[in-house]
């Protein structure tokens, strides 16, 4: 099934099947196994900060967030990056014994994994702290079993308008950011403090019907 969760507000688009992911992203052949598409190293913008910087427990993961050796810090975001096993995906290219797929060409996926999944686990951040890519991305081999449902079109819809949504807010941002002098580089304390000050706007996300996948589709993803 894929349905809607909604979190503080805040979207999240669940496949049930993807605690047993099957999917060609979810091949892991680094240390880290059982991670489903947790390769990605999320950018947490302007908004994901405010959202965290009006809570104690979102300020809490903020510091942890910026503290992570491996993030970088850039003006209007942080891009939290986790592991590579370097080594082992350099082996894998000159082995000339790659996964056979057309649907994904940089197979360096298969040797990452972001610094917040736990391995059998899944995503240790709350879905209210994560960004909208994490929240709402669905792999093509879950759109292909979907795709023909009825409420389809209306999940990519709503999608659209509310990744929209998020750049005018995180734009909106950036210029209340540029008025004052501030960025994430040169302060940060001084701009979670502004982001704080600055009431949160709440996105009223439609609740949309369930998607229940046909027995025809009964394994997971
Ligand atoms: S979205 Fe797809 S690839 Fe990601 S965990 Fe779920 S089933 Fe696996
Ligand atoms: S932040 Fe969470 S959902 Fe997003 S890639 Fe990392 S572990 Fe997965």
């Amino acid at each position: 099934m894929v349905y809607v969760n909604v979190d503080h507000g805040i979207p999240q688009y669940v496949y049930t099947g993807c605690k047993n992911c099957t999917s060609i992203m979810g091949i892991s052949l680094c240390s880290i196994k059982n991670r489903g598409c947790c390769y990605y190293y999320p950018r947490f913008t302007l908004l994901d900060i405010q959202r965290m910087a009006h809570s104690l427990k979102g300020l809490h993961i903020l510091k942890s967030i910026s503290k992570l050796p491996s993030s970088e810090i850039h003006s209007f975001e942080i891009h939290a990056k986790g592991y590579f096993d370097e080594e082992g995906y350099m082996k894998y290219m000159e082995s000339g014994n790659k996964i056979d797929t057309d649907s994904i060409r940089d197979h360096s996926i298969f040797f990452k994994a972001c610094p917040f999944v736990k391995s059998g686990y899944g995503c240790s951040l709350p879905p209210r702290y994560r960004t909208y890519v994490c929240n709402l991305f669905l792999c093509n081999e879950v759109m292909e079993k979907i795709k023909s449902d009825r409420n389809f079109e209306a999940y990519m819809r709503e999608r659209e308008r509310y990744v929209r949504w998020v750049e005018w807010e995180n734009t909106s941002l950036r210029e209340i950011l540029f008025e004052n002098d501030l960025d994430l580089v040169r302060d940060l304390e001084g701009t979670v403090k502004l982001l704080q000050e600055i009431p949160l706007n709440i996105y009223d996300f439609p609740q949309l019907q369930p998607i229940v996948i046909s027995q025809g589709f009964s394994r997971g993803a």
